[in-house]
């Protein structure tokens, strides 16, 4: 059988994607199941809406991912990618070649005279599309014009009548009436660039790329592609349209529904991991149940037989609840490394740390580990450790109490503090159990003034393990700073 080659062919014209990361994921991983090869091939022909940015964006993301594409023109080393701007004689010479061979034909149609067709079939409410002018010009014709200056285009002589068809791995067979072909698309710019559809189809056919998995909306384009293949005496690769990736709503998944850029998703802290599991999920499945899915399993688990033809629904919070797993899996130095970024981004650590922010950046992993969902949520869970805080004087004062009462509670709480230190965990709970009890209040009322005062908020990590961190003289030196705010004022 012959290797499997397959390409991810993205257009450096806009950022990144889940849907373009899920069209690379699956030939990616359908490459690496099938012991073939995975090419990284930048569609570049379009030099009005090219962006370098975009193709920055390319690479980092596969960076970020762990993507590797295994080949690209210079073969041996590590490799570039294939750029089709470099590219573009052989796409000048296919169209010659599809000229020739009477399949294409050059046309010199004015920019003004198709607007002014576009217009009248638009106010005719008649189909759009060129209507063919140049397609039966002499060739005196055509010299003529030439001679006058005119740069033709090359577009495709799309037959009149018959059908064009293809099998696709996953929707079945697919055929369409020549006559709803868009009439004779443009292959070859008057600049000598070629359009999308010849230079995807040249490059598919001299990269040998046995199978083309890309998203549907590309189904279009597919009899087109079909017909210059067989324009040029070759025989297409295997199609595979991948299902649709939709929104909650049913609608194509966009901005409108959440982040979609992987840029995006990075800066808000999730991990590769989770994104590669996830989006794994968009069309495909392995069995009925599994789910949590490595970036190595998935490359030995996946099959073309397993993706699914039903649309993918883009679901944020399963994506999330992947994101706090794969956080949670982490060993704690890597996560503490994940989050600096983060902590440095608020201006909460220096860059480099202080070897005092070092130290709470890895003291604060066991505190937030299981809470974070995002990496960014560290922020503030843990702007304590590093900032004063400024406690609210009624986030002090448990339900039902006065604020004397809530002081009295938060002297008691911090003469604890003293022996903190020399007592563990397990130890400082029963010291402010005993301590709750003997004044008849519930611990969690006893301890909340305290963690108001030492974390600014009622709601925080691990009180102790937060105070531990703290250490007993920063925490004294908050309580004296709250208890202020307890006196004098109205009760609550
Ligand atoms: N350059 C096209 C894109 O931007 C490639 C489509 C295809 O895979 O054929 O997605």
């Amino acid at each position: 059988m012959e290797a499997v080659r397959v390409r991810y062919a993205p257009s450096p014209t806009g950022f990144q994607h889940i849907g373009g990361v899920r069209t690379a994921l699956f030939n990616y991983l359908f490459a690496r199941s099938a012991g073939g090869s995975f090419i990284l091939r930048i569609e570049d022909t379009d030099r009005e809406r090219y962006q370098p940015e975009a193709l920055e964006d390319i690479y980092r993301t596969f960076t970020w991912l762990g993507f590797h594409w295994d080949e690209g023109p210079d073969c041996g080393g590590p490799h570039a990618p294939y750029q089709q701007s470099a590219r573009a004689e052989l796409y000048r010479w296919h169209a010659r070649e599809l000229v020739e061979r009477g399949r294409a034909y050059e046309c010199f149609c004015s920019t003004s005279r198709l607007e002014q067709l576009k217009e009248e079939q638009r106010r005719g409410n008649l189909p759009q599309g060129y209507d063919r002018r140049c397609r039966s010009l002499s060739a005196a014709e055509r010299e003529k014009l030439a001679a006058q200056g005119s740069r033709p285009v090359v577009r495709l002589a799309v037959p009149l009548e018959g059908t064009t068809a293809f099998e696709d791995r996953l929707l079945g067979r697919i055929e369409t009436a020549n006559r709803d072909i868009s009439p004779d698309p443009v292959l070859l710019k008057s600049d000598g660039f070629p359009t999308y559809h010849l230079a995807n189809v040249v490059d598919d056919h001299l990269m040998r790329i046995t199978h083309i998995l890309r998203a549907q909306e590309w189904l279009p384009s597919t009899p087109l592609h079909v017909l210059l293949y067989e324009g040029l005496g070759w025989t297409p690769p295997a199609y595979c349209h991948l299902p649709m990736v939709l929104g909650q709503d049913g609608q194509k998944l966009s901005k409108r529904h959440g982040a979609t850029r992987l840029g995006e998703f990075q800066e808000k802290g999730y991990l590769p991991e989770a994104i590669l599991n996830y989006i794994a999920l968009l069309g495909w499945s392995y069995d009925a149940t599994s789910e949590q899915f490595s970036l190595q399993e998935l490359e030995r688990l996946f099959s073309l037989e397993r993706l699914n033809k039903a649309p993918a629904v883009f679901d944020y919070k399963k994506l999330d609840w992947f994101n706090g797993l794969y956080i949670r899996k982490l060993p704690p130095d890597r996560l503490a490394e994940l989050l600096l970024p983060y902590l440095r981004r608020e201006g909460l650590v220096a860059d480099p740390p202080t070897p005092r922010q070092a130290e709470l950046a890895r003291g604060l992993v066991p505190l937030v580990q299981e809470r974070l969902v995002l990496l960014a949520d560290v922020v503030p869970l843990a702007r304590f450790l590093f900032r004063e805080v400024s406690p609210a004087a009624e986030d002090l004062v448990p339900k039902k109490m006065d604020r004397a009462r809530a002081a009295e509670l938060l002297r008691q709480a911090a003469g604890q503090l003293e022996g903190f230190g020399s007592r563990d965990e397990q130890g400082n709970e029963a010291a402010f159990r005993g301590l709750a009890e003997k004044l008849g209040v519930k611990l969690g009322d006893l301890l909340q003034p305290l963690r108001v005062a030492i974390t600014g908020s009622r709601a925080s990590p691990p009180l102790f393990a937060s105070l531990a961190l703290l250490g007993a003289e920063e925490a004294l030196a908050r309580v004296q700073r709250a208890l202020p705010l307890l006196q004098g004022a109205h009760d609550e």
